[in-house]
């Protein structure tokens, strides 16, 4: 189909909104346009964290050359002509504004040559116009470049974080769009380095592979899911041995769109249920397709949501499928939980909620987060998880876990304050392999992390050998606690990055919740925690006890 402009009563239908948010939106938008052009071949180049330079050339089926100007008018598309094409779309894009969009807020020149034209055609727009128009040699395909992103909407530069992230933004994008597109290759060059290329094989675990690495790869479960189904589902999951602890790799695709569903997280992480210890989640890229009448992809502007038509039925396909991967084909048997964090136990078992509100012993409050702690005795362990404890006129239930942690977490940033961080060397180094955003937040950190203990070198290709780690964590599976940390601070702004990483190697070295305690481990957990500057709440922010007063006692058994 031609290029050509949508009629206003398309365009009343068509989910209207801003698309271009951040530099990865934009690769996001371009990226889809190489896809939707049959591109067997998409290359990302990002300088500056994309905002001194985005670049997406694909090999593509082009734009001829009397279309390339229409191409950058709004709601110009050649995917889409009717209303009813609206209800099956099967293209990536259909809106007709991500060229416009990214026009308006950026330097954009494009060089595309459709496959029967013998030479391209070069554009190039500033704040929207046309600056100039001309013949130039080419191959087939179409490349984007797009300069000084946000130049003149200086609002929301402001707005974006360091260099580090946008480029981690964008890497993951392309990571989740290889994955959804193992047929692609697809390269992305960060500053000038390659560091991602997918092989284009079309095996989704061949992707999987430079993804994250051989070892993980190799042990990731394929949906086999039944053929005949009109809900299909596919991809590969992690036994539950492999698990992160955030849900950033949790990756789905619906008739090959990366979509982000909480539900479909919900479906897949509740197939787990018993295998997982709370606050872990699987590796997953799952795959559904079903009919495009079946779902709407008009509802957002960035099209990473959709709605479906039977929500209930793929919840369900999904759980299903995964739930049957795991049951066929885990050999260990589940692991189980003895006790949960505190902080995840539905309300009603929660101790004391039963009490009515008004004699409800209140979460100490932030204001009080300051003062210190009466001298504690302690008196038994609940549940293998709370410490029951006394104090003068109340009495304690401290969570041992989110105790510890704030002991731990004050301890780090001391030992790393005055340069005396407890450090233990490996007798043999560990290798670990990296994503690629990973790898970009332990090049950014790196002498933070050698400050708290860790000392990595590069080994080749995204292969990091770790030599030693905090004290804290020797008694752990230090590959895993590392690339937890570096997921972790990924997550927050620069500016937290020395916090999250003392949060992160006190919770990996706090006692866990089920863990037996002696009297005198408990004793001298408490009497640390006396110590601390702020012993009622842990470094995430959470209550480490709750308290019942005498007078609440009292009342409780008629006593008063
Ligand atoms: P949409 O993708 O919603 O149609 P865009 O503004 O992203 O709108 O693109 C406008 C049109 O430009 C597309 O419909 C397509 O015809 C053409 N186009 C954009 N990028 C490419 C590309 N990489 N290869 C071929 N055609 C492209
Ligand atoms: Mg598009």
């Amino acid at each position: 189909m031609p290029i050509q402009v949508l009629s206003p009563e398309v365009v009343s239908k068509i989910a209207a909104g801003e698309v271009v948010e951040r530099p990865a939106s934009v690769v996001k938008e371009l990226m889809e346009n190489s896809l939707d052009a049959g591109a067997t071949q998409v290359t990302v180049d990002v300088v500056g964290g994309g905002t001194a330079l985005l670049r997406v050339s694909d090999n593509g089926i082009g734009i001829p050359a009397d279309e390339v100007e229409l191409a950058f008018h709004r709601y110009a598309t050649s995917k889409l002509a009717t209303i009813p094409d609206l209800d099956a779309i099967s293209s990536l894009g259909f809106r007709g504004e991500a060229l416009p969009s990214i026009a308006a807020v950026a330097e954009i020149s494009m060089v595309s040559r459709s496959q029967d034209e013998l030479a391209g055609t070069f554009i190039h727009l500033k704040n929207g116009a046309v600056m100039g128009k001309t013949k130039r040699g080419c191959a087939p395909g179409t490349t984007i470049t797009v300069r000084n992103l946000f130049r003149n909407v200086p609002a929301r530069l402001k707005f974006l974080k360091s260099i580090t992230t946008e480029s981690g933004r964008v890497s993951h994008l392309v990571t989740q769009y290889s994955l959804a597109f193992p047929e692609v290759k697809f390269i992305l060059i960060i500053d000038g380095r390659t560091v991602f290329l997918s092989p284009g094989s079309g095996d989704l675990r061949d992707v999987l592979i430079q993804v994250y690495g051989l070892e993980t790869a190799k042990s990731l479960l394929e949906i086999r899911g039944s053929g005949e189904a009109v809900i299909k589902v596919s991809g590969l999951i992690s036994p539950p041995r492999i698990n992160r602890s955030t849900r950033t790799h949790l990756s789905f695709f619906i008739n090959r769109r990366w979509i982000q569903s909480r539900t479909l997280a919900y479906a897949v992480e509740e197939a787990y249920r018993g295998m997982l210890v709370t606050g872990k989640h699987p590796i997953a890229a799952v795959n559904i397709f079903l009919p495009p009448q079946e779902i709407d992809v008009n509802v957002h502007p960035t099209k990473s949501e959709v709605r479906f038509r039977r929500e209930h039925e793929v919840f369900s396909a999904v759980n299903h499928e995964v739930r049957a991967t795991l049951v066929e084909q885990v050999t260990a048997p589940p692991l189980k939980i003895h006790a949960v964090p505190a902080t995840a136990l539905p309300a009603e078992q929660i101790p004391f909620s039963n009490i009515k509100a008004e004699q409800k012993p209140a979460l100490l409050p932030q204001e009080f987060a300051l003062a210190k702690l009466p001298i504690l005795r302690v008196l038994g362990q609940l549940q293998g998880t709370y410490i029951i404890a006394e104090g003068p006129d109340n009495m304690y239930l401290i969570d041992q876990h989110a105790a510890h942690e704030r002991v731990l977490f004050e301890k780090i940033r001391e030992q790393q304050r005055q340069r005396q961080v407890e450090v233990q060397g490996l007798l043999e180094p560990v290798a670990i392999e990296l994503t690629v955003p990973q790898e970009g937040f332990l090049k950014a950190q790196q002498e933070a992390l050698a400050e708290y203990g860790f000392v990595i070198e590069h080994f080749g290709e995204r292969t990091y050998l770790i030599r030693s780690v905090p004290a804290l964590l020797k008694e752990q599976n230090v590959a895993q606690s590392l690339i937890e940390l570096l997921d972790f601070i990924a997550e927050g702004a620069p500016a937290d990055w020395q916090d999250r990483i003392a949060i992160s190697l006190a919770c990996h070295g706090a006692v866990k919740a089920g863990q037996i305690l002696s009297p005198q481990e408990m004793q001298g957990l408490v009497q640390q925690l006396e110590q601390t500057t702020m012993p009622q709440t842990c470094p995430h922010g959470r209550p480490t006890m709750i308290q019942l007063s005498t007078s609440q006692l009292e009342k409780e058994f008629g006593r008063r």
